[in-house]
């Protein structure tokens, strides 16, 4: 791509927030991908006075209508970024985490997310995070392009001015990672997961309803809707994505032998999608010397510890701050793996050993179940305490 560009103003405010010496500031970067990675690095780059551009694919920044928990984690980079004010009116602050037995629809315990240090735990809209995140790139400065897919053109994939710098926030099938990474085959997780809405209104709980070999996620949205994401072991699949659509009645027949409560919210859906689970490894390099891939890019991960979106949260705060911070741009983005690639492991680790977690059954499922009860009795701080490494992480507060 090629073209004028525009100036960037910034304060001495937001490049505070970000920390920094400006070593990068005027660089032009393109950023591919308008999704919540490429917009919060687009809008944490625009912050830091470089010259930004976003190339996305779709006519327009749409998301489907699903929702999305903020972690104090990911919450911290959207304060750092100026969205603290938006956040708090647009997405919904979480009381409590609430496992249930899905087969009586007991709770089987109930950690209480409000003793959580740091900025709230919410629950958003997609389509609220992704506007609030566009607005502020706008606010920013940043070209925002929209039916523009990028294609790789031999190993550079897009025509950038001099000095740019390339980022790859193009999601799950990723153009730019393969150019810097081995081709690494996904494997099938044997769950597949269906993703609705209803119009239920809730409690701002996160509830997970266990069952043997399944288990569904809800959590209210604004509008008096509740997020649906439910969960079954399944032998076979063929594609990875998330907009098949589904026949209700089946979702509703996997858990027919379920509580009334929770029969009751998957009967109220009337429209589903459904996609298989896989399994990616992290990607080996994130970076050369003018190229960096991040979220789903890099490392996309199951949606079982809920950290998809917060991660690339994280990551876009940590490459904006690097590259604002090392004037050698090869030098920036190596700090900027380093400091990401084992957190962002260690993580997905959590979220695949969570799927095992949710779906026992027999007696290990009676065992666990008594010792998550036993926990949020005994020592509700010992399961918030066991989440710190997660949710107190600040990557706001170093490089
Ligand atoms: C059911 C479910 C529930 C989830 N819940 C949570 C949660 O509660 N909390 C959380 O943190 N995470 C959650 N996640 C994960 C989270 O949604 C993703 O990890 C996150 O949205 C990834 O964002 P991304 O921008 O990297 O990728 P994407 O959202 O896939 O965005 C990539 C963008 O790039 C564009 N693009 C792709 N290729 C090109 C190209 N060649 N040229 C131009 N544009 C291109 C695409 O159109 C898209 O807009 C969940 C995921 C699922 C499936």
């Amino acid at each position: 791509m090629s073209g004028a560009r525009r100036s960037i103003a910034t304060t001495d405010q937001t490049l505070a927030l970000l920390g920094s010496g400006g070593a990068n500031r005027g660089r032009p970067v393109d950023v591919v991908g308008g999704g919540i990675a490429g917009l919060a690095t687009a809008l944490a780059f625009g912050r830091i006075g470089a010259e930004v551009t976003v190339h996305e694919q779709a006519p327009e920044l749409t998301e489907v209508g699903a929702g999305l928990q903020v972690t104090p984690n990911g919450a911290r980079v959207l304060d750092g970024l100026g969205l603290a004010e938006v956040a708090s009116r647009r997405g919904i602050r979480a009381d409590a985490v609430e496992p249930r037995d899905a087969l009586t629809g007991r709770p089987v315990t109930r950690f209480d997310l409000r003793k959580l240090s740091g900025p709230p735990y919410r629950f958003f809209h997609r389509y609220d995070l992704i506007d609030m995140l566009a607005e502020g790139c706008r606010a920013a400065g940043v070209t925002i392009r929209t039916g523009q897919r990028i294609e790789p053109l031999g190993d550079r994939p897009v025509d950038r001015a001099d000095g740019a710098l390339l980022i790859g926030a193009d999601g799950l099938h990723s153009v730019l990672r393969p150019l810097l990474n081995e081709p690494a085959e996904p494997f099938f997780t044997g769950q597949v997961a269906w993703r609705a809405t209803v119009a239920v209104e809730s409690p701002p709980v996160a509830r997970i309803w266990m069952a043997p070999g399944r288990h569904v996620v809800t959590y209210p949205l604004h509008g008096g809707r509740l997020n649906i994401v439910a969960v079954r072991e399944q032998a076979d699949w063929a594609a990875e994505g998330w907009h098949h659509l589904d026949d209700p009645a089946n979702l509703q027949a996997v858990f027919a032998d379920t509580a009334p409560e929770l029969r009751a919210i998957l009967g109220a859906v009337t429209s589903v999608n459904l996609w298989g689970l896989f399994r990616h490894p992290v990607a080996q390099r994130w970076h050369n010397d003018d190229t960096a891939i991040m979220g789903d890019a890099a490392h996309p991960t199951l949606p079982f510890l809920a950290q998809g979106a917060n991660l690339a949260l994280e990551d876009a705060y940590v490459l904006a701050r690097c590259c604002d911070t090392f004037s050698d741009l090869p030098t920036a983005l190596a700090r900027y793996q380093a400091l990401r690639r084992n957190r962002v492991a260690r993580a997905i680790g959590a979220a695949n050993a969570n799927a095992v977690n949710y779906h026992l059954a027999g007696m290990q499922r009676r065992v666990a179940h008594l010792g998550l009860k036993g926990l949020g009795i005994l020592a509700p701080r010992a399961f918030l305490g066991r989440m710190d490494w997660l949710y107190g992480h600040d990557v706001t507060a170093r490089v």
